[in-house]
This record gives structure tokens, C-alpha cells and sequence, in this order.
């Protein structure tokens, strides 16, 4: 077997989080290799328009500017990789990061695996996943074109999505299992106030019904527990994401919800081993901050690879 091949810092996760952390690492000499992952992007592939991100006055497409990201780290000379990261091993220095394929091994990590769509696990949501059942309109809401569209959840991505979906389905119905919205005031209003768009209130969605496609959904109201079923050819489940954290069980301190605890800054409880987006963010869960986090990750990883060339140069073997 090759040798494997080794970098000053791996990169794991290829949104805004890790990208930065790309171009502030390139940019610093460290010839960074970043595995994107085979759905490289993070979540903003699968948006559509990005009105938030500063230097767009106009707005732009959340692909598009993932396709920034990545010439821009490119130019500097990261080596991105499309594929996944399986195992990693922080126990041993260098670092061990392994894909299906190969072996690297790393003096720095930075992890900015994101986070992915949350599911309800109800009844039949698995098996129509994909025929009616998604967690991503810019995927598949043009399949429902003139359709009764339902959008479940209550915080922006629900009202991102369900204004999205109006481009295509005949209506659009969100359910929200309280009484109020969570989303921003300004996603809120958008989505109160559109023509196509309604809502049901404090009702959770208990099955989804359907053979070939989903067909309807079982409702339950959550104040009378009175249950019904409703006529409807897609459910789009915006509720919210979970950390990508699998691979780091057992050798990373994460917190109950799974995301990765750090220091008050991107440092892990493993000395060289950083973090950066989405996958330690509780709290904010923007491009912006995931983007100001990768370039704080890469800042301490140059800072931290600088203290231990000093130190070795001063402390003879
Ligand atoms: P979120 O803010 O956590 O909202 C999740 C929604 O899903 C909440 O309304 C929650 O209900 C509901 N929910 C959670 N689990 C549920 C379950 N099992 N069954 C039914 N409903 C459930 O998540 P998000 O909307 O994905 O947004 C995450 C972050 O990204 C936020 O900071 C948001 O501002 C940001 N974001 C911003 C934009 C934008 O600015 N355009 C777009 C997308 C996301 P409760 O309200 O009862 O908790």
C-alpha cells in the first residue's frame, strides 16, 4: 500500500465554513487539501436565492456562490477532493483521515461537516421519499407543478421553502405544530401574506399516506387531538437540520444534540483539531457566520502550526 499522503491541514466539509478555511489556509502556504464530500456546496446547493450574504446587493444564487467559493480557493492552491471522509483517527499524531479509497494524514483538522435536513420519522415518510416525501424544493418542487403542495415547519427554511414552492404548486399549505411562527419577521410576513400560501396551526403531520406517490397526509391536532386526513401531493419537511457528526463519536467532546463543542473559539477538545459552520453553531446557522468561523479556524490552525515549528526548532532532539 502507497504511503499515505500527507497535509499541514485537512479540510473536512466544503460550505462556506470550510471553503474560507481554504482560501485563508492557501492563501498562508498551507496547500490545504479539502474533502468536499460527493454533494460538495453544504447547504446553500440546495437553496435558491441568497439575500443575506453581504456584497450581493441583488441577491444571488446559493450555487452560484458556492461556485465563488470554490475558484476561489482553487486559485490559491487548495486540493478539493469530491469525496467523503469515512474514518477519521485523532488519537494518534499525525492524524489519520481515511476515505473509501485512500489514507491522509494531517498535523491539522478542521471540521465544517455542516449539518443535514432533519426528518419527522413517521409512516410512510421513508417509503414516498421521493415520490411526494423531499426535504429540498429546489431539488424536486418542479415535480409538483398544479399540485397541492404542504410545507411542514415553522422557522425560515419552511417559509423559504413554501414561497419557493408557490412558483409551482396550484397552493401551498404549511403546517406548524404551534400557534407561531419561528421565522424571521420579514420571511414570516412574506409567507402570511402571499396569495397561494395557508396555514394550519398547532397541527403535527402523523402519517403520509399514499401507494405509488403520496396522496394525502394524516393530520393530528395538537389542542383537541382531534385527527384527520388531508388531501395533499407532496410534503416538503423544512424542521430544522442535525450536525454531521457521525465520525467524530468517541473522539471529539459533542453535546447532546450532537453538535461539536469547542473553547470560546473554533479550538476542539484535541489539541489541532478546529472547527468551523454549521456543525458546532447552535445558535446563528448563516453562510456569513460559517464563512467567519472557517476564517477564524484557518487563522488559529496557521497560528498553532507556527508555535509548534518555533517550539521544535527551539527545543533540539
Ligand atoms: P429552525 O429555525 O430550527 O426551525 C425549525 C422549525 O421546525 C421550527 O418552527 C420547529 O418548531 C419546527 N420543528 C422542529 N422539529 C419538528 C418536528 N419534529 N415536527 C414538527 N415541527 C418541527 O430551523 P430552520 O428553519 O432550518 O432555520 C435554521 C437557521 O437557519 C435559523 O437561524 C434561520 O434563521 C436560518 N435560515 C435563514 C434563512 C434566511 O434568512 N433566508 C433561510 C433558512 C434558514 P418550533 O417553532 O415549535 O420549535
Amino acid at each position: 500500500m502507497p504511503a499515505p499522503t500527507h497535509a499541514k491541514v485537512v479540510i473536512i466539509g466544503s460550505g462556506p465554513a470550510g471553503l474560507t478555511a481554504a482560501i485563508y489556509a492557501a492563501r498562508a502556504n498551507l496547500a490545504p487539501i479539502v474533502f468536499a464530500g460527493h454533494m460538495y456546496g453544504g447547504q446553500l446547493m440546495l437553496t435558491t436565492e441568497v439575500e443575506n450574504y453581504p456584497g450581493f446587493a441583488d441577491g444571488i444564487m446559493g450555487p452560484e456562490l458556492m461556485e465563488a467559493f470554490r475558484a476561489q480557493a482553487e486559485r490559491f492552491g487548495s486540493v478539493i477532493h469530491n469525496v467523503d471522509v469515512t474514518e477519521v483517527d485523532f488519537r494518534a499524531r499525525p492524524f489519520a483521515v481515511r476515505t473509501a479509497e485512500d489514507e491522509y494524514t494531517a498535523d491539522t483538522v478542521i471540521v465544517a461537516t455542516g449539518a443535514s435536513a432533519r426528518w419527522l420519522n413517521i409512516p410512510g415518510e421513508a417509503r414516498l421519499r421521493g415520490r411526494g416525501v423531499s426535504t429540498c424544493a429546489t431539488c424536486d418542487g418542479a415535480f409538483f407543478r398544479e399540485k397541492h403542495i404542504v410545507v411542514v415547519g415553522g422557522g425560515d427554511s419552511a417559509m423559504e421553502e413554501a414561497l419557493f414552492l408557490t412558483r409551482f404548486g396550484r397552493k401551498v399549505t404549511v403546517i406548524h405544530r404551534r400557534d407561531s411562527l419561528r421565522a424571521s419577521k420579514i420571511m414570516a410576513d412574506r409567507a402570511l401574506n402571499h396569495e397561494k400560501i395557508g396555514f394550519i396551526w398547532n397541527t403535527a403531520v402523523e402519517e403520509v399516506i399514499g401507494d405509488d406517490n403520496a396522496t394525502a397526509l394524516r393530520l393530528k391536532n395538537l389542542v383537541n387531538g382531534e385527527e384527520s386526513t388531508f388531501a395533499a401531493d407532496a410534503l416538503f419537511i423544512a424542521i430544522g437540520h442535525d450536525p454531521n457528526t457521525g465520525i467524530f463519536k468517541d473522539q471529539l467532546d459533542l453535546d447532546a444534540a450532537g453538535y461539536i463543542v469547542s473553547d470560546d473559539g473554533v479550538r476542539t477538545n484535541i489539541e489541532g483539531v478546529f472547527v468551523a459552520g454549521d456543525v458546532f453553531d447552535i445558535r446563528y446557522k448563516q453562510a456569513i457566520t460559517a464563512a467567519g468561523s472557517g476564517c477564524r479556524a484557518a487563522m488559529d490552525v496557521e497560528k498553532y502550526l507556527e508555535a509548534r515549528e518555533t517550539h521544535h526548532k527551539a527545543v533540539p532532539a
